[in-house]
């Protein structure tokens, strides 16, 4: 039945990307398999890689509610990764895209981030400027599949077809080649593939919808909050309530949010078949040389995003609770880095190793950023003695 259903709402079969052709190119050539193709491979590589693992030990929005209050079942980077594959991959089954090479991506988007989420970012990108050098999730998780990976000995990194790696710096933003040299070869004149355009909006309709969970369960947002600020959960929540008036505080906001999840879903897959419809793509070429991306919100739930959005970085992230978490996350960060710049002997040898050909600043953020929340506790506790 889902095959039926696929067909009935599908793309044109040449939007797809292949699974062959120029985007399954890999740096080191390598024969075919026998059953897998390219893009179920690389998803492979990436779920086998020791960075994919270390998501399980990274922060999302917390890892434990505020003041202690217990609680296991907070998303961390692995989870919500998973999520964000879950709903890409409805998406691309029902537009009839590369499902593969969707999953794929999905799978990878978040490999780049560092340890403390958000606050980490910063702090890392912050800890390079005196370098000349910057720190972005995008670019370093191309950096990890490239090159920081060591798994195979015919290469260094995961040698991902051209179509992962594209998509992998390009699923989120654009970037212009006079900033990024390093980056021909990358088609930066023209959109991704429709695949990789779905992962950014795949990634928002997952975490909005579970942060709003996880910000309940763990106390910081109160209900009437996010129903007074966020019209789209208050008219599921509202109906909800009308249908199941006996169910738990908990159960109707985990409704609510399902039907959000749903509604966004349902009107990104309407947007996207609307846009290529009216501007006549018909081929992955038309996809590529189209003005602006296809993959998009109407613009009525677009306003319904951004009202959420807000809501979530007044109320959430930015959050007087969770200052604390931030400020502590930014301390060891910065401190960690200034250490293992000042005494690169502190750095392990296979680290080391790297600093004649990456450089320390380099090498260093290469440590700190592949740390899950834990690791890194642990280096300060050990380090900070010294530092004092
Ligand atoms: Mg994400």
């Amino acid at each position: 039945m889902s095959t039926v259903l696929a067909q009935a709402g599908a793309l044109p079969a040449a939007i797809a990307v292949p699974h062959e052709g120029e985007l399954t190119r890999r740096a080191h050539a390598e024969p075919p398999h026998a059953y897998r193709t390219p893009f179920a491979r690389d998803g492979a590589r990436v779920l086998h890689a020791r960075a994919f693992r270390r998501l399980a030990g990274k922060t999302q929005v917390f890892t434990q509610a505020p003041e202690g209050k217990p609680g296991d079942h907070f998303r961390s980077r692995l989870t919500h990764t998973l999520e964000v594959a879950q709903i890409a991959r409805t998406l691309a089954t029902s537009l009839g895209l590369n499902v593969e090479l969707t999953e794929t991506l999905a799978l990878v988007h978040d490999i780049g981030h560092p340890p403390f989420g958000h606050a980490g970012e910063t702090a890392l990108d912050r800890a390079l400027a005196p370098f000349s050098l910057s720190f972005d999730h995008n670019l370093h998780a191309l950096r990890i599949v490239t090159w920081f990976e060591e798994r195979y000995p015919a290469f260094r990194g995961l040698n991902l077809t051209l179509g992962v790696r594209e998509g992998i710096i390009k699923h989120s933003r654009d970037y212009a080649l006079e900033a990024h040299p390093e980056l021909a070869g990358y088609f930066l004149d023209r959109r991704p593939p429709l695949e990789a355009q779905l992962i950014d909006l795949a990634d928002e309709i997952a975490y909005l919808t579970a942060d709003i969970e996880d910000g309940l369960d763990s106390g910081i947002l109160a209900l009437d909050a996010v129903h007074a600020g966020v019209p789209l959960f208050r008219g599921f929540h509202d109906e909800a309530r009308a249908k199941f008036p006996h169910a738990t505080p908990r159960v109707l906001a985990g409704e609510a949010t399902r039907r959000m999840l749903n509604a966004l879903v349902t009107d990104l897959l309407a947007e996207v078949r609307r846009r290529v419809d009216a501007a006549g793509i018909a081929t992955l070429d038309d996809v590529r040389r189209s003005p602006e991306r296809l993959a998009a919100f109407s613009p009525a739930m677009e306003a319904e995003r951004k009202t959420a959005k807000r809501f979530l970085y007044a109320n959430l992230y930015n959050s007087p609770d969770l200052e604390e978490t931030r400020a502590h996350a930014v301390r060891i960060v910065e401190n960690l880095f200034a250490e293992f710049v000042a005494n690169p002997n502190l750095l392990p040898e296979d680290h080391r190793e790297q600093i004649a050909s990456q450089g320390l600043a380099r090498t260093v953020t290469d440590y700190i950023a592949g740390m899950t929340d834990s690791f890194i506790e642990q280096a300060w506790t050990r380090i900070s003695p010294r530092a004092s």
